[in-house]
């Protein structure tokens, strides 16, 4: 069968520049997808802390002036191979030489219409790749079908490829006035209309996505199913609906190397599924002296790693946190992001420095050093379109409490105390109290002494959740879409 040429794109791609799961996401699923065979390469930003980081290595390709509106900006086009894979990079100082990766709003706006411009000239360029498919995620590329329909389709430019479009979350859909849109992305009332780019009369790139492209796919196959409906929909929902029959649900993986207990360079002591019992241990007591928190074996440590963004049930947490706390458990949340919750965590660690800690910040190794030295991970997500840390922490061994949506509900099974199956915690509802209650139960199966916690853990640690079957599932969607194209020809 013949291995389907195509481009990944993204706002984020781990090693280089992470937010949230999106980055893990762009960063290992391609990787899978060339071990199956497919010509996958990827097409990022050039972030300045990538050209800091990695400055000697890029190689230049070439650069161009594009033309945005009455602005005329330089683009220059870079590459990278690095384990097998080719990255490239759009390059404009103006837009990616800041520190950080997102910025203001209405720049961000900005900057992503720079960026899919960009994307879609590099196609017309030396770039050595002409791809048959264009893989996009997220809001920040969701106009690139609309402008390839656009500006190139009319001069017969890339009217065979296809678009397979991820949504990793509905939430941040890409809105911004109609003058601003239209002059940014020299678009005309064609598609700047309710039935094409915009949502109740204002352009909206995550609608633009589900509208034109040829699939679209989201992160897991409850989550696909869950933003059907108004309450999840976040007010796409009739959208989705209208265009359901090009959607599908493929659950995320993770990378079984770069999550792995038993080679992660950030433990103190390296553990796999035989050896769990002491090397966590190790990990525990070192995790507990970081954090400053007193360790007792009795009294577990329960840990959330994420953005504090109301997104992921903080509010919940909140309102219940003395009474876990109360109950003996030492709690530590690592995270950046809505200031709000980042003061009622700092104010929950002055008031009970001895159960609780804030660690207010982004940090890969200690969020490594947490997931292996923690017996609970936290997850009362209002939604969660997958989740990657509930899978990380069963890697670890780290028994993860969540509430029963979107890809928690594919990935964590409730544990049940009399036939001993299951891999961790759950709860239905939004509610603090069934939030409460859950945590209470797993401290009690974690504090007797027959043996359940650590079957719980030799459970949580046999879960596959690597990348193999959902990039099949990709593959086999590419496939599809270029058999309708060959039938069509
Ligand atoms: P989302 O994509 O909604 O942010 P996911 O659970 O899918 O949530 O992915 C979150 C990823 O980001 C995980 O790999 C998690 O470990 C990581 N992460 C989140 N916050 C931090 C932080 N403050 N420091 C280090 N890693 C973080």
């Amino acid at each position: 069968m013949s291995s389907p040429r195509v481009l990944f794109v993204s706002s984020e791609v781990t090693p280089f520049a992470k937010v949230g799961g999106l980055a893990d996401v762009a960063g290992t699923l391609p990787l899978e997808l060339v071990k199956q065979g497919v010509d996958c390469r990827i097409i990022m930003p050039l972030y300045r802390r990538i050209r800091q980081r990695y400055g000697q290595d890029l190689k230049f390709l070439r650069w161009s002036m594009l033309k945005m509106g009455w602005r005329s900006m330089y683009s220059g086009l870079l590459s990278l191979e690095q384990d097998g894979m080719t990255y490239y990079f759009i390059d404009n100082e103006y837009y990616f030489g800041q520190e950080a990766i997102y910025l203001d709003y209405a720049f961000d706006i900005e900057r992503f219409c720079f960026f899919q411009r960009a994307v879609l000239e590099a196609l017309g360029q030396p770039m050595d790749f002409t791809p048959e498919i264009l893989h996009l995620n997220d809001w920040q590329t969701g106009l690139m079908p609309a402008l390839l329909q656009a500006h190139y389709w009319p001069a017969g430019y890339f009217n065979d490829i296809k678009i397979v479009y991820t949504i990793h979350n509905l939430k941040y859909q890409g809105i911004h006035s109609r003058e601003r849109i239209a002059d940014l992305c020299d678009l005309s009332s064609q598609y700047l209309n309710d039935y094409g780019v915009q949502m109740d009369g204002v352009p909206n790139f995550l609608k633009a996505g589900i509208v034109y492209s040829n699939a679209v796919t989201t992160v897991s196959p409850t989550y696909a199913n869950e933003i059907l409906s108004s309450f999840y929909g976040e007010g796409l929902d009739g959208v989705l609906g209208a265009y359901r029959h090009k959607l599908s649900g493929i659950l995320n993986g993770i990378s079984n190397e770069d999550w792995n207990p038993a080679m992660d360079k950030a433990l103190a002591q390296n553990y796999d599924a035989k050896t769990v019992k002491k090397g966590k241990a190790v990990c525990r007591t070192k995790l507990h002296e970081e954090l400053g928190l007193p360790e007792d074996p009795k009294r577990p440590l329960a840990v959330m790693i994420t953005r504090l963004v109301d997104q992921k049930g903080l509010d919940l947490l909140i309102r219940v946190l003395d009474e876990i706390l109360d109950d003996d458990i030492n709690v530590a949340v690592l995270g950046t992001g809505d200031p709000f919750y980042e003061q009622e965590m700092r104010g929950f660690e002055m008031r009970r420095p001895d159960r609780f800690r804030a660690c207010i910040m982004f940090d890969d190794a200690l969020a490594r050093r947490m997931y292996a030295g923690a017996d609970f991970f936290l997850m009362p997500s209002l939604f969660e379109p997958c989740g990657l840390s509930q899978m990380i922490s069963m890697r670890y061994g780290t028994i993860p409490i969540v509430r029963e949506t979107g890809g928690l509900s594919d990935t964590v099974i409730a544990y049940n105390q009399y036939t001993g199956e299951g891999n961790g915690f759950s709860f239905a509802n939004i509610n603090a109290h069934e939030l409460l209650y859950t945590t209470k139960y797993a401290a009690d199966i974690f504090r007797r002494e027959d043996g359940s916690w650590d079957a719980l853990v030799q459970s949580a640690m046999a879960q596959s959740f690597d990348w193999s079957r959902s990039a099949a599932q990709y593959l086999e969607l590419y496939r599809s879409l270029l058999d309708e194209s060959d039938a069509d020809n």
